[in-house]
């Protein structure tokens, strides 16, 4: 069964929640704007506590990519699709069967690919259902496959522009504490440990961490320790919300730059980020490197269009914390302002 929930405020587009008693399939296609172009954005599978949980999410995630397209110069409005993964046995083929039927009743308003807990593998079996879906098998010399691979890239590039602005100093002589050695963060880990950094890891699943940290030559500490321990960058990789009230006060880094979406619980906690001396890099500013590879995919594009917009990731940082600096206000304020203007001149330039 699918539901259409238009929405008012800023969510101009709605709600589209799957809910098959048949397969368990449960979710939402949140659709944030599609005045520029469809809207695109990765698929998260994972496990919620309650369906608002869920729902809260997929549109804060989906308004993120709204954000991040922008931003990012890409002709694609903004939508992310959440699927709750049941607590007991489940036929996960069958479920993104259905999730597939949904994108392609939706006609082309939504286009889909990983995000956190699905794979190649997931979106391979999207494709058989409909074709509005990327992160695909790449071929060569085309822009394709998991767009994890760019998300990392661009991060690193982020942060080596962030270390040389406030740090003084190149990759190879600095710490890195990575929250979540998932897609993103076990790739960024290789990025930066080839560069020489020295790694600290945390992954809630812990048996993976003890093993990738034998892998990278990393340190593994317990999660709730990731946080506090002394690095001069932290790099959430895993959920968001994790830059708050609690956790702010425990950071030990200087800088923060990571690929996890939506990691500040509030906007105002970029302030208090930025009263602790802590210069963070905006999220949807500097993981955008994804979400450039798949909407080059859905077009049809090289993989040297890719390579080239996800080397602006780093002077585009550079432009918001210049900024930030002249305006004595927190990246992410600036970030949010520009997001903003740019999506409400696509949506007037679509309505003229
Ligand atoms: P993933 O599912 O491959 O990895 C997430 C990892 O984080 C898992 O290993 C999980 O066990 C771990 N984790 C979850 N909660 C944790 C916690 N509290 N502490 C430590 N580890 C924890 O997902 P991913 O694709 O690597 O995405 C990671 C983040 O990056 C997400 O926020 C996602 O939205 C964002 N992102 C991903 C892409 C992409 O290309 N995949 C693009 C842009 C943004």
């Amino acid at each position: 069964m699918v539901h259409a929930v238009p929405l008012g405020s800023d969510f101009q587009e709605g709600l589209h929640v799957i809910d098959d008693a048949q397969t368990g399939a449960y979710g939402i296609i949140a659709i944030h704007s599609t005045a520029p172009g469809p809207a695109i954005g990765g698929c998260r599978f994972w496990n919620y506590d309650r369906p608002a949980e869920l729902a809260a999410d997929a549109m804060r995630l989906a308004a993120g990519m709204s954000y991040k397209n922008a931003i990012a110069d890409l002709p694609f409005g903004g939508g992310k699709a959440v699927l709750l993964r049941p607590s007991t046995d489940f036929d996960r083929e069958a479920i993104f069967r259905v999730f597939a039927d949904t994108i392609d009743a939706l006609d082309g308003q939504y286009i889909t690919a990983e995000d956190v807990g699905t794979t190649v593998a997931d979106m391979r079996l999207v494709r058989q259902r409909t074709r509005y879906v990327a992160g695909l098998d790449a071929q060569p010399g085309r822009a394709g496959g998991d767009p994890s691979i760019w998300t990392a890239l661009g991060v690193f590039e982020a942060m080596k522009t962030a270390s040389d602005m406030y740090l003084g100093a190149s990759m190879g002589s600095l710490t890195i504490a990575v929250q979540g050695i998932g897609s993103v963060g076990l790739r960024l880990c290789r990025l930066l440990k080839n560069a020489g950094a020295r790694l600290v890891i945390a992954d809630i699943d812990v048996a993976r961490a003890t093993r990738l940290a034998l892998d990278l030559g990393a340190t593994a500490v317990a999660a709730e320790d990731i946080f506090s321990v002394p690095a001069d960058v932290f790099a959430p990789c895993a959920l968001g919300g994790v830059l708050n009230k609690q956790t702010i006060p425990r950071l030990a880094a200087k800088l923060v730059c990571g690929g996890a979406n939506n990691q500040l619980a509030d906007e105002c906690d970029g302030t208090g980020l930025l009263e602790r001396g802590i210069f963070y890099a905006p999220d949807y500013v500097v993981n955008a490197g994804g979400i450039i590879s798949v909407a080059a995919e859905y077009l049809g594009e090289a993989t040297e269009q890719v390579r080239e917009r996800v080397s602006a990731i780093g002077p585009r940082l550079r432009h918001v914390f210049e900024q930030a600096e002249r305006e004595h206000s927190a990246p992410n304020l600036v970030a949010d302002t520009l997001a903003r203007q740019r999506v409400g001149a696509r949506r007037l330039k679509a309505a003229a």
